[in-house]
């Protein structure tokens, strides 16, 4: 695992001035000598030094050969996917996020990819989903947005030996508390707009490999499809970088706090969290992680829309907003915000009831955040967005 040390070292000293913060080069271009004799860059989609410091250090964290930054997450992904061709099939973890979902079926159906997706908290459900076309295997784990956790060493094993990439989302790790890539991924993928960026201000996607030659490819389309980071996001999210040691301990520690809350409340019908010893795999991610995430996810057992809604509309701390993985706590409703392209029938399929609520928890006061949940789960029959007053333990 990835030290404090190696994390915050990681990152550079320019070697040009010492600069102690990697300059950001806002430049299109670059002068050449002669055509073709530069100083490594020629022209800012295909590389700019930003940008190449960002995925040097995404690459050491993720113990790979080679990182390469995207203008989204969504980016990112649909750059892996170019690595296959009309015929080909993916095997992916059932409860995937909803964009992913939408990219691969609006989108690369069209091409002639075809994706079965499986349950791939039992590995052997993996195993039984693969064909002679199979030539990647995609899963998050822990998933978005019912936590479910995947044995990423399992399956590695299982797509090596039917000659398949495996590619993991570790969007909801990080590198912080999980490597991937050394239990025998191929591919890591993060949306970087989430714990890497850290801060809410930022739309980035990271890809790193195990393999320079694969990491070559992805680099080809990168340059060839363009969705390139910019200078100024790269930066954003080295600077995110530099604390993610410090913040995914605490998310880790908030988010352990709150999801035992929710367990003994009278209110509550589910709690998804893998920290919680009745999680369904939570000897796998003790086995592979380091510790449990930031995002917790419940049910009511007014298993509605409405009393969902209710909810959402109630906290005050938690903000009613897409993303996860930021400073400030955040809470969302995945049926009709962050998994609305995915047809109702397959999302409560894979777990996503009606009520599901996914919570980001943040780096505030645990105890404030236990109240904020306390006074909006007593108002879910209530629709009054101030109708309780909020006295916080810590001053805000
Ligand atoms: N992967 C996961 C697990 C996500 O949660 C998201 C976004 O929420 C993405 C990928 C897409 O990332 P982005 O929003 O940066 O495009």
């Amino acid at each position: 695992m990835i030290t404090a040390t190696q994390l915050i070292h990681s990152i550079p000293v320019d070697e040009l001035t010492g600069a102690i913060s990697v300059p950001i080069y806002q430049t299109s271009t670059f002068v050449q000598e002669a055509p073709g004799i530069n100083k490594g860059y020629d022209y800012a989609r295909t590389g700019n030094p930003t940008r190449s410091a960002l995925e040097h250090i995404i690459a050491q964290l993720e113990a790979g050969t080679t990182g390469i930054a995207f203008a989204s997450g969504l980016a990112a992904i649909d750059a892996v996917i170019k690595l296959l061709k009309s015929g080909d099939e993916v095997v992916a973890v059932d409860d995937i996020y909803g964009g992913a979902y939408r990219l691969f079926t609006h989108i690369f159906e069209k091409f002639g990819i075809k994706v079965n997706y499986v349950d791939a908290t039992n590995a052997e459900n993996v195993f039984n989903a693969i064909t002679s076309n199979t030539k990647l295997v995609w899963i998050e784990t822990p998933t978005n947005p019912t936590l479910k956790i995947s044995d990423i060493a399992a399956i590695a094993k299982i797509a090596k030996a039917c000659g398949a990439l495996l590619c993991v989302d570790n969007t909801f790790a990080s590198p912080a508390l999980q490597q991937p890539l050394l239990l025998g991924a191929d591919i890591v993928l993060h949306s970087a707009t989430k714990y890497l960026g850290g801060h809410s201000d930022s739309i980035a996607g990271l890809v790193v490999t195990k393999d320079e030659a694969l990491g070559e490819q992805i680099k080809f389309i990168q340059n060839a499809s363009g969705a390139i980071l910019s200078p100024f996001d790269s930066w954003l999210i080295i600077r995110g970088i530099e604390t993610l040691h410090l913040r995914i301990k605490q998310h880790c520690i908030n988010a352990q706090i709150v999801a035992e809350f929710l367990e003994g409340h009278p209110a509550v019908d589910i709690v998804y969290y893998p920290g919680l010893p009745a999680h369904h795999n939570h000897h796998i991610a003790k086995q592979q992680s380091r510790g449990f995430g930031g995002v917790v996810s419940f049910t009511l057992k007014e298993n509605t829309e409405e009393a969902a809604n209710h909810f959402v509309t109630s906290t005050h701390l938690f903000k009613l907003a897409e993303s996860l993985g930021g400073v400030k706590s955040l809470l969302c409703h995945p049926a009709q915000m962050t998994h609305k392209s995915i047809p109702a029938a397959i999302r409560r399929a894979a777990g996503v009831a009606d009520s599901l609520v996914r919570l980001s928890v943040g780096l505030e006061d645990a105890d404030d955040l236990i109240k904020d949940i306390e006074l909006a789960l007593a108002n879910i029959h209530e629709p009054i967005k101030d109708a309780v007053s909020t006295q916080y333990t810590h001053s805000l």
